[in-house]
C-alpha cells in the first residue's frame, strides 16, 4: 500500500531476514567449489529461538571470529553501495576461518541501524550478506538488532570447525621457513586512495575487485591445510607489513622480505600495478600469507589462485625489506590503522 522507502520495524526486520536466511534446498555455489565434509546441517535451531543449537561434527574443534564493520571507519555509505558493505562484512569473518584452514558453518549478525536508514537499504544489505553466505554453505544462525544513535554498526560471528588439532596458527613459524601470499596485494587499499582523491567519482566495482567484492580464501586454506603445508598462517586484513609483524611476533621470530617479489594487484582502467606501498602496508586485501618449511614443494598456484614466495623467516627478531639493489631497511609494520588514515 504504501510505497515510501520507509524504515523497517525492528520484528518485520528480522522475520524478513529469517526468511532470507532459510536454506535454499540445494546451494548454490556459483563456480566455486567449496566441499562440504559435514552433510548433516550444522545449525539444529536458528533464527527464532533464545540460542542456536549447532552440531560439531565428531573429532572436530570449533572456530569463532568476529568482526565490526562500522560506518565512517570500514565503509562509507557514499563510496560503498549495500550490497557491497553486507559482502565485505560476510569476507572479514570468512576470511578468519581461512585463515585457520578452517571450515566455515555458521554466521550470527548484529545490527545497529539508525532509525532513518531506509528499508531498500537494509535489505540489499542483507542479501548481499546471505547470498555470500550460502555460496560457502553457511547458515545465517542468529544475531541481534538494535537502533543506533549515529549511522550503521554490523558485528558478524563466524563459526567454524576444523579437525581436532589442525588449526592453522600464527605461531607455529621456524628460522629458514619461506614465506607465501596469495593472489595479489593493494588493490583494496588504491580503491580507498582513489574514492578519498576524488571523493565524488564513482569506482567502477569491477576496476576493483578485490575492494568491493573479495572472496574470502576458504578453499585454499582447507587445502593448505590437508596439505600440511603451513607451518603457520595469517589473512591479510591489516596490510602485509602489519600481519606480517603479528605472525613474526606470535611465533618468536623475524622476516626477510624482497619488495620486487611482492605481486602487487592492477587496479583502474587501464589496469595498472598498484605502487609498492599499497602493496605493503594497505589491508582488506582478505589474502593468505602463510609460512612453510624449505623442505616442502609449494605450488605456484592452489585453488586457482596464485601463490608467491616473498621472503623467509629469520632467527633474528626483525622485519627487513631487501630493495632492488639488494638494500636492506627495516620494514615498520604501517599497515591499515595508520595507512588509512
Ligand atoms: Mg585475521
Amino acid at each position: 500500500m504504501i510505497s515510501f522507502d520507509v524504515p523497517l520495524a525492528e520484528k518485520a526486520l528480522i522475520a524478513e531476514i529469517r526468511r532470507m536466511a532459510m536454506p535454499s534446498g540445494q546451494r548454490r555455489r556459483a563456480g566455486i567449489s567449496v566441499r562440504i565434509t559435514h552433510s548433516a546441517p550444522a545449525v539444529l535451531t536458528g533464527i527464532g529461538d533464545d540460542c542456536a543449537v549447532l552440531r560439531v561434527p565428531p573429532d572436530h574443534q570449533m572456530l569463532v571470529t568476529t568482526d565490526f564493520s562500522l560506518e565512517g571507519v570500514h565503509f562509507r555509505r557514499d563510496w560503498h553501495p549495500a550490497e557491497v558493505v553486507g559482502h565485505r562484512c560476510l569476507t572479514r569473518g570468512l576470511s578468519d576461518i581461512a585463515a585457520m584452514g578452517g571450515e566455515p558453518l555458521a554466521a550470527f549478525l548484529s545490527l545497529a541501524l539508525p532509525r532513518d536508514l531506509s528499508q531498500t537499504w537494509v535489505r540489499r544489505f542483507t542479501h548481499a550478506l546471505i547470498g555470500l553466505a550460502k555460496q560457502f554453505g553457511v547458515t545465517l544462525g542468529g544475531g541481534d538488532t538494535a537502533e543506533s544513535p549515529n549511522g550503521i554498526l554490523a558485528d558478524i560471528i563466524v563459526v567454524g570447525t576444523v579437525p581436532k588439532g589442525k588449526a592453522v596458527l600464527r605461531s607455529g613459524a621456524s628460522a629458514g621457513d619461506r614465506i607465501f601470499v596469495s593472489g595479489q596485494l593493494g588493490g583494496s587499499a588504491a580503491a580507498l586512495w582513489q574514492m578519498r582523491k576524488k571523493p565524488k567519482t564513482k569506482l567502477n566495482v569491477r576496476e576493483y575487485p578485490r575492494h568491493f567484492r573479495p572472496q574470502p580464501r576458504i578453499e585454499l586454506g582447507r587445502i593448505l591445510r590437508e596439505r600440511g603445508l603451513p607451518s603457520a598462517m595469517i589473512d591479510t586484513s591489516d596490510g602485509l607489513s602489519t600481519d606480517l609483524a603479528h605472525l613474526c611476533e606470535e611465533s618468536g621470530v623475524g622476516a626477510e622480505v624482497e619488495a620486487e617479489l611482492i605481486p602487487r594487484a592492477s587496479v583502474g582502467k587501464p589496469a595498472r600495478e598498484v605502487d609498492i606501498e599499497f602493496a605493503l602496508h594497505g589491508g582488506e586485501d582478505y589474502e593468505l600469507l602463510f609460512t612453510a618449511p624449505a623442505t616442502r614443494r609449494v605450488p605456484s598456484r592452489m585453488a586457482g589462485v596464485p601463490i608467491t614466495q616473498i621472503g623467509h623467516i629469520t632467527r633474528r627478531r626483525k622485519i627487513l625489506l631487501m630493495d632492488r639493489a639488494g638494500i636492506r631497511r627495516e620494514l615498520q609494520p604501517r599497515g591499515w590503522e595508520h595507512f588509512r588514515r
